[in-house]
């Protein structure tokens, strides 16, 4: 971790170790996962400020932001400093918050690895799980048709994201096993109105959602 000076704020620049993890949902959830290997994605927050108290409740992050750090003339853009702040943001861009899934299909059809693009910005632990939700979609591409599917291997892997990095970010033992129910909760929700006639697969989800309820934090 290193601080960086701003203009008047502090904020830690924080390397976060982002490896791939294997699929474990129905073939053709994705059509390309893992184009792109993930390994790392820095993660900014102002000093001292980072809140793990807030709630993984479904809505929309906020104080959430993925910063350019290069050019990029493919993406909708908005200033950073609308969406995150403490950071000292001036005339930094950052990726418009409503196209995350824009994203998504342009890095994946343009073959633009990520992290040579993007850092994220988030203050509080409801906006870093889903900041790193949603890094799992930019390498993993697929149609969003069984979006409770895809949304289960995006949850489970920001959520071992999270355990890997659990200390380095500040997050304690016992806000991550709350947090794990938080989205078990969010998937059994997204799988019982999406597979309401289909009891098989919903045995099936059953199943893999255990993945996410024997998740440990493992430092
Ligand atoms: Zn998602």
């Amino acid at each position: 971790m290193h601080s960086t000076n701003v203009a008047s704020a502090v904020f830690d620049a924080v390397r976060l170790e982002t490896k791939a993890v294997p699929c474990f949902v129905p073939a053709g959830v994705f059509d390309a996962f893992g184009w792109c290997e993930s390994d790392w994605l820095q993660w900014q927050c102002p000093t001292g400020t980072f809140r793990e108290d807030t709630p993984i409740d479904g809505s929309d992050p906020a104080r959430m932001v993925f910063v350019f750090h290069a050019p990029c003339e493919f993406l909708p853009r908005e200033l950073a400093k609308l969406h995150a702040f403490g950071y000292g943001f001036d005339d930094e861009w950052a990726l418009a918050p409503y196209a995350i899934d824009e994203a998504t299909d342009e890095l994946f059809e343009r073959a633009v690895s990520p992290r040579s693009l993007l850092r994220l910005a988030a203050d509080n632990l409801n906006a870093l799980f889903w900041g790193l939700h949603d890094w799992v979609h930019f390498h993993n591409h697929g149609p969003f048709e069984e979006v409770a599917w895809t949304e289960l291997q995006c949850d489970f892997t920001a959520l071992h994201w999270l355990a890997r990095n659990r200390s380095r970010v500040g997050i304690s033992e016992r806000r991550f096993g709350a947090l794990v129910q938080e989205v078990d909760e969010l998937a059994a929700e997204r799988f019982a109105s999406a597979l309401r006639d289909r009891p098989l697969q919903r045995e099936a989800a059953r199943q893999q959602r255990q993945l996410i309820r024997n998740i440990e934090s493992v430092n």
